[in-house]
C-alpha cells in the first residue's frame, strides 16, 4: 500500500479508461497510460488515430466523455477544477506555432506571464529573455513572427510555454510543419529539455527522437493504444500487426 502511494506521487499524468466522443464518433476508446515525473513519452500512430485528441484532453482543451485524467494527483476531469491553474502547469506546443502575428517575440512571451501569472513587466521580460536564450534565439526579442523561419517560430512557442514555468510539456507534432532542415534545431531544444528532467508527452513522427529521447513509446491506432513500451523494443520488435504495418511505412 505504501509502495503504491509512493508510486502514485511520482506520477505526473495518469489517464484511466478515457473515452471521447465527437457526436456519435468514438475517437478515444478506453485509453489507459501514465507518465512519471521526468519521463518523456512519445506517441505515434496514423493520422486520425486520436493522438491530438488525447493530448488535448490532458489539459482539457477537449472535454473527456468519460474516464479520469489525474495530473500531479489532481483529477482534472472534476467539474470544480480551476482550469487556468491546471493549464498554467501544463505547457502546450502545437504544430502550427500559434504566435500572435501582430506582436513581437517579446510581447508574445510576456502576455500570458502578465495576464495569467500576474507578473510585472520587468519580471516577465527577464524570464522571457532567459527562455529565448535557452532556445537559441537571444537577440530576436523585437522581431515579428513573420520575419522568423518556421523553426525559429516554433522555438519561440517553446520559450513562451517555458516562461509559464510549467511542470510538464505537451507537444503535438511540433516539427511536422517545418522544412526538413529546420527540424533539427527544434528537436535539439526538446532533447535539452528532456535532459534537464522536464516531463514531456510528445506526439511525433520523428522516430529517431522517439528512440533516443523517449523513455516510453505509445502506438495508437483507431482510438486505442495498440502497443506501448521501451522505444527501442517497440521500434525494433513490434509485437502487433498494426504496429508492424505502421512502422514499415514510416521507418
Ligand atoms: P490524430 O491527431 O491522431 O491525427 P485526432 O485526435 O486529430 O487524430 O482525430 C481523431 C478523430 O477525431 C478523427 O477522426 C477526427 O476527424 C476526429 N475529430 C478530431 N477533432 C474533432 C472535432 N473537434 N470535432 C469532430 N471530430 C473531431
Ligand atoms: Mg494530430
Amino acid at each position: 500500500m505504501t509502495t503504491d502511494m509512493n508510486k502514485t506521487s511520482n506520477r505526473a499524468i495518469e489517464v484511466r479508461e478515457l473515452h471521447k466522443y465527437f457526436g456519435e464518433n468514438e475517437v478515444l476508446k478506453g485509453i489507459d497510460f501514465h507518465v512519471d515525473q521526468g519521463q518523456v513519452v512519445c506517441v505515434i500512430g496514423p493520422s486520425g488515430s486520436g493522438k491530438s485528441t488525447l493530448l488535448r484532453c490532458v489539459n482539457r482543451l477537449e472535454e473527456p466523455t468519460s474516464g479520469k485524467i489525474i495530473v500531479e494527483g489532481v483529477d482534472i476531469t472534476d467539474e470544480e477544477i480551476d482550469l487556468d491553474q491546471i493549464r498554467s502547469r501544463i505547457g502546450m506546443v502545437f504544430q502550427s506555432f500559434n504566435l500572435f502575428p501582430h506582436m513581437t517575440v517579446m510581447q508574445n512571451l510576456c502576455i500570458a506571464q502578465q495576464r495569467v501569472k500576474k507578473r510585472n513587466k520587468t519580471e516577465a521580460v527577464e524570464i522571457a529573455r532567459a527562455n529565448l536564450a535557452k532556445v537559441g534565439l537571444a537577440g530576436k526579442e523585437d522581431a515579428y513572427p513573420a520575419h522568423l523561419s518556421g523553426g525559429q517560430q516554433q522555438r519561440v512557442a517553446i520559450a513562451r510555454a517555458l516562461s509559464m514555468d510549467p511542470d510538464m510539456m505537451l507537444f503535438d507534432e511540433p516539427t511536422s510543419a517545418l522544412d526538413p532542415e529546420l527540424v533539427g534545431d527544434v528537436l535539439d531544444v526538446m532533447r535539452q529539455l528532456a535532459q534537464e528532467g522536464m516531463t514531456m508527452m510528445v506526439v511525433t513522427h520523428e522516430m529517431g527522437f522517439a528512440r533516443e529521447v523517449g523513455d516510453k513509446l505509445v502506438f495508437m491506432d483507431g482510438g486505442v493504444i495498440v502497443e506501448a513500451g521501451d522505444p527501442h523494443e517497440v521500434l525494433a520488435n513490434p509485437q502487433h500487426e498494426r504496429t508492424q504495418a505502421f512502422l514499415s511505412k514510416v521507418l
